[in-house]
């Protein structure tokens, strides 16, 4: 029998951790610096513009219904001014802030303008906000108003066509150099707008630490939702609402031990030429204007004789069309007003 080594057990671990605390600490700096350094997200500076959007179209409601208490013309004529001035306030607000240096949407995302290397990054910004907003305004302004007065159709030579030729051209190469821009943005996920490159504004994540993570809770419980109402309204017309009240009140009565249908005692005890559903329709409309009815029909039983009459299993009588019609409207939960026998077939009376 061999011995075992005597040593303290509670030691052992020291060898092993002496062999392996290089390999451990090697393997511990690889994963903090593969954590350290947070993915490019594209799709995080576009969602950002998308809030922006959104808060811009919030925010002019209140004050186009402000605006229209005033003067109602206002808000049509001066749409655009509108909109310029709450973006204009909004980039004030938040990215031309010395604090914030990003817009609130950039901020929704956790992404900032890159400041380290750039001690003027706060001018940069402003100029970024001067150009995209404001020149986005003196743009359209420029555009409708040659527009307006046919600056196109000038005559050849005249400077004004001249004019009209050379800012057509630069609205073309713009429009090439923005989607130039935009593919370059796809593929190095920097600089979506064509003045952030010019002016070299990089947008990075204010937090690196914090994992950008996108909850899909709201999300799926739009889409149950969605796929709920679809479902509703695409079954809703199959369903015979009258039809579903008289089973669940046939199965209501069967529960708690109530007889199917309730009989009238009136309808029982009818004469047997009576038509019972001629003689209810009649019964509830003397019931809304008994005076009319009064004078109309003298003894109102009478004149429900039914018309071509044919008998139900249980041999009470009907008009053909009074029961048929009865028969298709409430299909296999139709019975007899005077027994309560269910009908489903129905013979002429010979
Ligand atoms: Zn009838
Ligand atoms: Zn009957």
């Amino acid at each position: 029998m061999s011995e075992l080594p005597q040593e303290d057990p509670q030691q052992r671990w020291k060898p092993a951790w002496a062999a392996s605390e290089a390999r451990i600490r090697e393997n511990a700096g690889h994963t903090a610096v593969r954590t350290a350094v947070p993915r490019n997200s594209r799709v995080s500076k576009l969602d950002a513009d998308l809030l922006d959007d959104e808060l811009t179209d919030m925010l002019r409601e209140p004050v186009s219904k402000a605006m229209s208490l005033l003067r109602p013309q206002l808000v049509d004529k001066h749409r655009l001014e509108i909109d310029t001035a709450i973006k204009a306030v909004l980039f004030w607000l938040s990215a031309g802030s010395a604090s914030r240096r990003a817009t609130y949407g950039q901020s929704l995302q956790n992404l900032t303008y890159e400041t380290t290397g750039h001690r003027d990054v706060l001018r940069r910004l402003r100029m970024f906000g001067a150009l995209s907003i404001g020149g986005a305004y003196g743009w359209s302004k420029l555009t409708s108003y040659m527009a307006a007065n046919g600056w196109a159709d000038a005559p050849q030579n005249s400077i004004r066509r001249k004019i009209w030729r050379v800012l057509d051209r630069l609205e073309r190469v713009t429009r090439v150099a923005t989607l130039v821009n935009f593919l370059a943005f796809v593929a190095t996920g920097q600089y979506k707008t064509l003045i952030e490159r010019v002016l070299g504004l990089r947008l990075v994540f204010a937090r690196p630490q914090v994992a950008h993570s996108v909850s899909f809770e709201f999300l799926n419980r739009q889409l149950v939702w969605h796929a709920f109402t679809e479902f509703v309204m695409f079954a809703l017309p199959l369903v015979n609402p009258a039809r579903a009240r008289r089973w669940a009140v046939r199965n209501a009565r069967a529960v708690l031990g109530l007889p199917a249908v309730t009989i009238d005692p009136v309808v029982a005890a009818l004469p047997e030429h009576i038509c019972a559903i001629c003689h209810s329709v009649e019964a509830a409309s003397t019931s809304v204007s008994p005076d009319s009815a009064a004078g109309m029909f003298a003894d109102p039983s009478e004149s429900c004789a039914a018309v071509n009459p044919y008998v139900a299993k249980c041999g009470h009588r009907y008009c053909y069309v009074c029961i048929k019609t009865r028969m298709i409207a409430e299909a296999d939960e139709c019975t007899c007003l005077r027994c309560g026998q269910h009908v489903d077939r129905i013979w002429q009376q010979i």
